[in-house]
């Protein structure tokens, strides 16, 4: 009789817990439909931050870059890129016309945690330091003309309302950091001061957001590149606009008549997203609240810890773990994507993959067969939502640039320039987005939309830009 009872208790716990997993599937669904609403809910909110400042909450920050890189950059180079975890720093020897990219060094250094939620200078002065330090390792040949000034082209990985190509004030931080003091600031300036102080003689040329980067190394290698996202540990997007469909723009049309936009999509927000309980308490509980709802939904940051509130849910409210809710499991961020990622490709007939992963990162030592196919299957919802939305993103882009039909049998090349780890390493994530961007276009559209990975291609895009607006140019006669 006991055996029979504790059967029935753990059916009953069974079915609780699957109760949980069904409603949050149901929660997240994305049926062609609604991504249809979301991809068109973009292009109304592209066209009202385009309208007015303050008028979306798609920022749809103009960049001051009017012109992408033409192959003509040409000199030495420098590169910050500074966005995650991890900040590279590049050193860039351009060959001009023909010559193209000569030599590339870089060097990634990781931000210890706690600089990025203590004060700027603290922050800027490490990431000065290990630009000197990589600076003095220039090579035979890596070296600046006698007399001239160091440049360098800044990726700064967050939302900036730009004053120039130069220059412009944080706006907010996202992704993990929070640093009070800098918000409102010239990035640019804290940059150089912390230059001043650690004795390094360097010059910001351009300052632009990673998509910028990306935009502008994807379009130095195809002309065919129109817009470049980014999905990793955040998310956003960037795309050449006429600068005559910019009403908020009242500066000079720009010679080309073009002007990237920096859409800062992670706070993309609509009634049409598919939003769960979970999201809802993640948001609360971030150092962001109310901001970056798109973000929190698709990006590397946060799908893994959606996955860890909804096992939490399981094991608190059904026992799906046993009598005790693993105590591990009630730590925000404890699991990453990249362990949701190799839980959720794991191809072994036994799931060893998913089992050594709760027990490595949450100490949960015992789970049968069916548990870790619960588990992959939660990896799968959250993976799937975040990359068909992604996906609806990407369409609004094409719909607002009029490049979603096919006219006149014309066959318009549209290429994406993608970079970021999510789209790099999670290939179920990734796939996922590309067949639903199919879906989405339909057959002769999505022929002529290529998303291409452009790795690390900010980088290189900061340099570029940097080259286009070194001090050093002949000023053009106009
Ligand atoms: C930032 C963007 C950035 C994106 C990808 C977001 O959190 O707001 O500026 O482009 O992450 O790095
Ligand atoms: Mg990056």
């Amino acid at each position: 009789a006991l055996v029979v009872r504790h059967r029935m208790r753990c059916s009953g716990r069974w079915a609780r817990a699957m109760a949980i997993l069904r409603e949050f599937e149901e929660n997240c669904g994305t049926p062609i439909g609604k991504l249809g609403q979301v991809a068109d809910a973009m292009t109304v909110e592209m066209h009202a931050g385009l309208a007015s400042e303050g008028g979306s909450k798609l920022k749809m920050l103009i960049s001051y870059v009017d012109n992408l890189p033409s192959g003509e950059e040409n000199g030495l180079f420098y590169a910050l890129d500074l966005g995650g975890t991890n900040f590279r720093v590049i050193r860039v020897l351009l060959g001009g016309r023909d010559g193209g990219v000569v030599k590339q060094e870089f060097e990634e250094v990781s931000i210890p945690p706690h600089l990025m939620t203590g004060s700027s200078d603290a922050l800027f002065d490490y990431i000065a330091t290990a630009l000197a330090n990589f600076v003095a390792t220039e090579g035979e040949g890596l070296h600046p003309s006698p007399g001239k000034q160091r440049e360098l082209g800044f990726t700064f990985s967050f939302p900036v309302r730009q004053t120039s190509i130069s220059s412009g004030n944080l706006i907010k931080w996202t992704k993990g950091f929070s640093i009070d003091d800098t918000v409102g600031e010239d990035v640019v300036g804290e940059l150089t001061k912390a230059m001043e102080r650690v004795g390094l003689d360097m010059r910001v040329s351009a300052l632009v957001n990673d998509t910028i980067g990306t935009l502008a190394g994807g379009r130095y290698y195809n002309p065919d590149v129109i817009a470049a996202v980014i999905l990793g540990t955040g998310t956003n997007a960037a795309y050449v606009e006429r600068a005559q469909a910019i009403p908020k723009w009242h500066g000079l049309l720009p010679k080309s008549g073009e002007m990237v936009i920096n859409m800062e999509w992670g706070n993309f927000r609509s009634s049409h997203l598919p939003l769960t309980e979970y999201d809802q308490d993640l948001d609360v509980e971030s150092l962001n609240p109310g901001e970056q709802i798109f973000e929190k939904i698709i990006s590397g940051m946060y799908l893994g810890e959606i996955v860890r509130r909804v096992l939490l849910k399981m094991a608190e409210e059904a026992a799906f773990f046993g009598d005790t809710v693993p105590p591990k499991l009630k730590i925000p961020f404890i699991l990453r994507t990249p362990h949701m990622s190799a839980m959720h490709h794991d191809e072994s007939s036994d799931l060893r993959v998913v089992g050594s992963k709760l027990k490595d990162i949450l100490e949960i030592s015992h789970t049968s067969l069916k548990m870790r196919k619960a588990i992959v299957e939660l990896c799968d919802i959250v993976a799937t939502r975040g990359a068909r939305l992604s996906a609806a993103g990407i369409v609004g882009i094409i719909k607002k640039l009029g490049r979603d039909a096919v006219k006149d049998g014309e066959k318009q090349k549209s290429v994406i320039a993608m970079d970021g780890g999510l789209y790099e390493h999670y290939s179920k994530f990734s796939t996922c987005m590309e067949s639903t961007l199919k879906e989405l276009l339909g057959e002769e559209v999505s022929d002529n939309v290529v998303i291409k990975l452009s790795n690390d291609g900010s980088g290189i895009g900061a340099a570029l830009l940097a080259a286009s607006h070194s001090q050093y140019l002949e000023v053009e006669e106009s």
